[in-house]
């Protein structure tokens, strides 16, 4: 069947948006669709305002209004655990645990497969905070893939030069998880991750 010129794209919009399928997208277009013009208005103005004006620190890499950003600017936070992250998102997820160190985030879709991609990281930043001697533990935050496994390798052996000790956080099984369905890369870590009960 054929859909309003207008209606279309607003359901093409919304189908480039991640997990978004057509039945959904057709079901949030005619959502905004019903709803007050106000919110629609609001909507389209939200996603414009944030598109100009967020943006990463130039310091640590988290997306940010003002610059540097508020986590840089808070002078309660320990400065000698830098927490690595792959992006932003999952320095809002860290946060929730009470974490109070600092962050570097790298910002860069990884598809990381040889040397030459690690080199063309920006980790000036990175290099700049190891050297002025105010940290003493690297955290790495990494996701527990492949990528990063050689993302954290490459960065312990930048942490390595400066003696900087570099810490990893535990991979285990998820709470309400199965033993027996746990794959074996999890289970070993895991395993090799246990401690004194
Ligand atoms: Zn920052």
């Amino acid at each position: 069947m054929r859909l309003a010129r207008p209606l279309e794209n607003l359901i093409d919009e919304l189908m480039k948006l991640p997990t978004i399928g057509p039945k959904t997208a057709q079901r949030l277009a005619l959502y905004i669709l019903r709803a007050p013009a106000s919110d629609a208005r609001q909507l389209a103005h939200a996603i414009t305002e944030a598109k100009e004006k967020i943006a990463p620190c130039s310091n640590c890499g988290y997306l940010t209004d003002i610059d540097p950003c508020f986590l840089c600017l808070d002078n309660k936070r320990n400065s000698s655990v830098l927490c690595i992250a792959e992006e932003a998102a999952d320095i809002i997820a860290i946060e929730k645990t009470g974490f109070n160190g600092r962050y570097f985030v790298i910002n860069k879709d990884f598809n990381i497969m040889n040397d030459s991609d690690l080199e063309d990281l920006n980790l000036d930043k990175f290099k700049e905070k190891l050297a002025s001697g105010i940290v003493q533990e690297v955290v790495l935050a990494l996701n527990p893939d492949i990528e990063g496994e050689i993302l954290g390798r490459y960065l312990a052996g930048i942490a390595g030069e400066y003696n900087i000790k570099v810490t990893r956080l535990a991979h285990g099984l998820p709470v309400g998880g199965d033993i027996e369905f746990a794959d074996e890369i999890t289970l070993r870590r895991a395993i090799e991750g246990r401690h004194e009960f």
